[in-house]
């Protein structure tokens, strides 16, 4: 048993000494399989909630009605979940009821892919009851049971098939394939934020240009937003482009870019994403510098709208147009810059009114753009005699309103 199963052993010992069955079960026991890092130990229990809450100190509600509750023990905290079954699917959504079982059996059957419904016991032995292990040998993503019912079912578990072939680069199970092609048109009852968060994945995923074509093949891509019309650019990013991207702004960018976006258009395409407006402002930015940095070199006014954040980024996604700029040099050089925002510069409006005994008005933004442009091209210090100088200097000769 790998340590993270090992440190939570006293947790399934203490629901079995209680009387009831305990696992480890779902992405945690396929990823030890895997030899893949293990992120979240979840345990199925024939104990139902009630009777969790008795056998532990500590306990938190965390989806009592989905059967689960949070375990703290020492160190760690273990979600819970009493076995159950699915029964009522309205809309193609995930249920909106779920019903407590005793049998593990009946758990693992409601599993999306049978590399999912592995449950290992406390001796190591792995309950396979679907024929899991053979499928995460054979690199297999299968559907548990009847494929056709299991998307009907819940029509999310397409795109989670979609987000496994990319993340853990395996292939696709014909009938599975088949399956999802039949019921792509149900993803348009599945809310776009759940949709939104297999696709993430699916992008930053090892084989994000297998699971691209099958997006396309299935006819999944017409069910996501804003992207039903882009058919060829998807399969032409999914032939050409198979650099594996970690970062998720990067991912996004990248794939703005090879559909052929400006950075005007970022912004309604994730919105209907639903993404959040830090993702979409960095993602435009990332555009922005990218569309620059393919006509010529950075400079200093480029790298100005830049943030040490958003720098290993820019890094990354210039490498995939290899466009060599290094994260390194490239955050050398913005940290170089003599200003990084407006209040750096050495006088503001007020010191402008002051000096020129006039109102405030659309002239001090002018001026100080020229005073910022100025001091960022080298041309002159920041300082604030200097600034003021050359600020009386443009006033003369620039047409300032
Ligand atoms: P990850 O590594 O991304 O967490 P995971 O397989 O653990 O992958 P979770 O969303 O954490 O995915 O779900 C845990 C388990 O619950 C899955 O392994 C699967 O057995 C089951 N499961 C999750 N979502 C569904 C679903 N929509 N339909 C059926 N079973 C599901
Ligand atoms: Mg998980």
């Amino acid at each position: 048993l790998p340590d993270e199963f090992k440190r939570a052993l006293p947790v399934i010992n203490q629901l079995e000494q209680a009387g009831f069955e305990a696992y480890f079960v779902g992405g945690c026991v396929r990823d030890a399989i895997l030899g893949l890092p293990i992120h979240d130990v979840d345990i199925a229990t024939s104990a139902f909630p009630a009777e969790i809450k008795a056998v532990f100190d500590r306990t938190i509600d965390v989806g009592i009605e989905h059967g689960t509750v949070l375990v703290l023990t020492e160190d760690e905290s273990y979600e819970i979940t009493t076995f159950r079954t699915e029964s009522t699917y309205q809309d193609y959504r995930r249920p909106d009821h779920v019903d407590f079982v005793r049998s593990l059996e009946e758990d693992l059957k409601r599993r999306d892919f049978t590399i999912n419904a592995l449950a290992l016991a406390h001796d190591g032995t792995v309950i396979d009851l679907f024929d899991g292990l053979t499928d995460l040998e054979n690199r297999c993503l299968r559907a548990v049971g009847q494929a056709q019912d299991r998307f009907k079912e819940d029509a999310l578990r397409m795109m989670r098939g979609l987000r496994f072939v990319s993340q853990l680069d395996f292939q696709l199970e014909e009938k599975t394939k088949q399956a999802i092609t039949a019921h792509a048109h149900l993803l348009a009852k599945i809310s776009v934020e759940r949709i939104c968060i297999e696709f993430e994945k699916l992008l930053i995923g090892k084989n994000r240009s297998q699971a691209l074509l099958l997006f396309v093949e299935t006819t999944c891509f017409k069910y996501c937003p804003q992207l039903a019309q882009y058919q060829a650019q998807l399969l032409a990013f999914a032939n050409n482009n198979r650099n594996e991207v970690a970062d998720m702004t990067v991912a996004w960018a990248l794939l703005l870019a090879q559909l052929g976006f400006s950075s005007k258009q970022v912004k309604p395409f994730l919105k209907a994403w639903k993404t959040s407006n830090q993702l979409c402002l960095d993602v435009q930015l990332l555009l922005q510098m990218l569309t620059i940095r393919q006509q010529r070199v950075f400079e200093a006014l480029d790298l100005y709208h830049l943030n040490t954040a958003i720098v290993p980024k820019l890094s990354q996604l210039c490498l995939l147009y290899q466009l060599p700029e290094t994260a390194e040099v490239l955050l050398q050089r913005y940290q170089a810059l003599p200003i990084h925002q407006l209040k750096d510069l050495a006088i503001n409006g007020h010191d402008l009114m002051t000096a020129f005994q006039r109102k405030g008005g659309s002239w001090l933004k002018q001026v100080l753009t020229l005073c910022e442009q100025a001091v960022l091209n080298g041309e002159i210090a920041n300082e604030k005699t200097v600034l003021l100088a050359y600020a009386k200097e443009q006033m003369n000769c620039e047409k300032i309103d």
